[in-house]
């Protein structure tokens, strides 16, 4: 068998989780597996690429050793709460540790209905599912902690979403996949003894440091918090909008989930959006800091009986923790944008100067990727011309660059290279291009998701042969607005 199971969350208390099998497909055919992923969790590669482990993958066989189970948890969708979520179309099918002896789940996403589908078919489109692979391996590569994909899998059946669509099934791994919601669902149903299994869990799973602490659950909401606090300035800083921020997307490992109708922006605008069901801006760009604090405040609220015994003193515990958030996030915001302009977040100044360039940016709309990526190119020259060119009314821009070589004569040129190389990628998955290999895709042409994910392993280093992957989309490729596609 190609995997070495070793699982543990099947074997918490019932109300955790339904077990149910997959349902099998019509004709699956294999679009990509994962080989280094899959090497470094000890999953037999060759195995896994053969009929054993297409049937594995597709749902249509169960692997030895793994059992299937669609995880329970609750959410707030758009500030609403939802009592009954869980795995509506995924299914965990066990747990493997890799070779840097941390333990993760593998799922299959799209393997059909589960007792949480409520009224949806278990069942996804291949659109997703090429989209999920696409971006979460270009958000591992650019160093972003992240859900991965291990495979992709045509199902050979059609699904009805807005039309038929090819159907397709997703294989993800991660650290684990308990969210906030799955807090929730223990503390709606005011099952407290099981939110202690369910903390207990992820203290020893993630957080094992708590474990020492006096007040480990404290020590617990700290770790979420601070971990959560960082990964959204991580995203911000390139330019990464999330699109569905719900607490049930919000994972208490501190990996992003859930990509379905993320984009990265191509024109800079503080409050962009995408998502086509994301109306009011919620979760808008620059809205995701305050956003991601109101569902720890939701994270919060599920511990208060693990607190303290007294309700007032666990709140003051709650309230002390999420007030931490604001600083880490800013501090982390601070240090990843002004390197963006090769500064160390030093001086007061900076952050000043980094928001005057910002502002510009937003005016003229200039692509967010392509601008930092031709400042880092006009450092390392000497010529800004490419950079200036960005701009549709020069007198501003020059007058920021003339304030910007100013401030760098106080600094190590090679050190502010550095930090500007490491800081601006070249590639991103932008729209288009994922469009563009979905489009394929439908028609049975898996070349552009394969020549796209090739690019996307190395964001950070020059190819010659791929420069037009860097550009931002010409008019008539704009992608405008993303679909969940569930
Ligand atoms: P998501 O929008 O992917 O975060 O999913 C929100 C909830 O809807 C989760 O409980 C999913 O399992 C469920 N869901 C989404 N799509 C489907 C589907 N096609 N069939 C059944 N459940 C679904
Ligand atoms: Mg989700």
């Amino acid at each position: 068998m190609p995997f070495n199971w070793d699982n543990t969350y099947a074997r918490l208390p019932a109300p955790f989780f339904e077990r149910v099998d997959p349902s099998p497909v019509r004709a699956p055919e294999l679009i990509a597996v994962n080989d280094l992923l899959a090497e470094e969790l000890g999953i037999d590669v060759e195995r896994l690429r053969a009929e054993v482990g297409l049937d594995i993958l597709s749902g249509n066989k169960i692997a030895e050793g793994s059992e299937p189970i669609a995880m329970a948890y609750s959410g707030h969708q758009f500030g609403g709460l939802a009592p009954q979520l869980g795995d509506g179309r995924a299914l965990l099918l066990g747990e493997v540790i890799g070779r840097d002896k941390v333990r993760r789940d593998v799922q299959l996403k799209g393997s059909g209905p589960t007792p949480f589908s409520r009224r949806g078919d278990g069942r996804s489109a291949l659109g997703p599912v090429l989209r999920e692979y696409i971006v979460s391996e270009a958000m591992h590569a650019l160093g972003v902690s992240t859900t991965r994909a291990l495979a992709a899998v045509a199902s050979g059946d059609q699904v009805f979403r807005d039309g038929a669509e090819p159907g397709g099934v997703f294989t993800r791994v991660a650290r684990s996949h308990i969210r906030v919601g799955t807090f929730e669902w223990f503390a709606l149903r005011k099952d407290h003894e099981n939110l202690r299994v369910l903390a207990d869990y992820v203290i020893n799973r993630h957080y094992p440091e708590a474990m020492d602490h006096d007040e480990p659950y404290r020590a617990l909401l700290r770790g979420v918090v601070t971990r959560q606090a960082r990964l959204v300035a991580h995203w911000m800083q390139l330019g990464f909008i999330h699109g569905v921020m719900n607490t049930d997307n919000t994972n208490v490992s501190g990996e992003t989930i859930d990509y379905g109708p993320c984009a990265f922006m191509d024109a800079y605008h503080p409050s962009k959006k995408f998502s086509s069901i994301d109306h009011h801006g919620r979760y808008a760009f620059n809205n995701q800091g305050s956003i991601m604090l109101w569902n720890l405040s939701r994270f919060a609220e599920t511990l208060l009986t693990l607190l303290d015994e007294d309700t007032d003193q666990a709140v003051k515990i709650a309230e002390s923790e999420l007030d931490l958030f604001a600083g880490q996030h800013q501090e982390a915001l601070r240090i990843r944008f002004t390197r963006k302009i090769g500064l160390d977040a030093g001086a007061p100044d900076d952050w000043a100067l980094l928001q005057s360039l910002l502002k510009l940016m937003a005016e003229q709309k200039v692509d967010f990727t392509l601008a930092f990526r031709r400042l880092t190119c006009a450092l390392d020259s000497g010529a800004d011309e490419e950079f200036a060119g960005l701009f549709s009314c020069r007198d501003g821009i020059s007058a920021w660059l003339k304030s910007w070589c100013e401030r760098l004569r106080e600094e190590d040129p090679s050190r502010t290279l550095q930090f500007m190389r490491a800081a601006n990628p070249i590639f991103i998955p932008r729209n288009h291009r994922v469009e563009e290999a979905i489009r394929a895709g439908y028609e049975g042409d898996f070349k552009p998701f394969h020549c796209l994910n090739d690019v996307l392993k190395n964001p950070f280093e020059e190819r010659a042969d791929c420069s037009e992957y860097e550009l931002p989309p010409k008019p008539e490729q704009i992608v405008q607005a993303t679909f969940c596609g569930t």
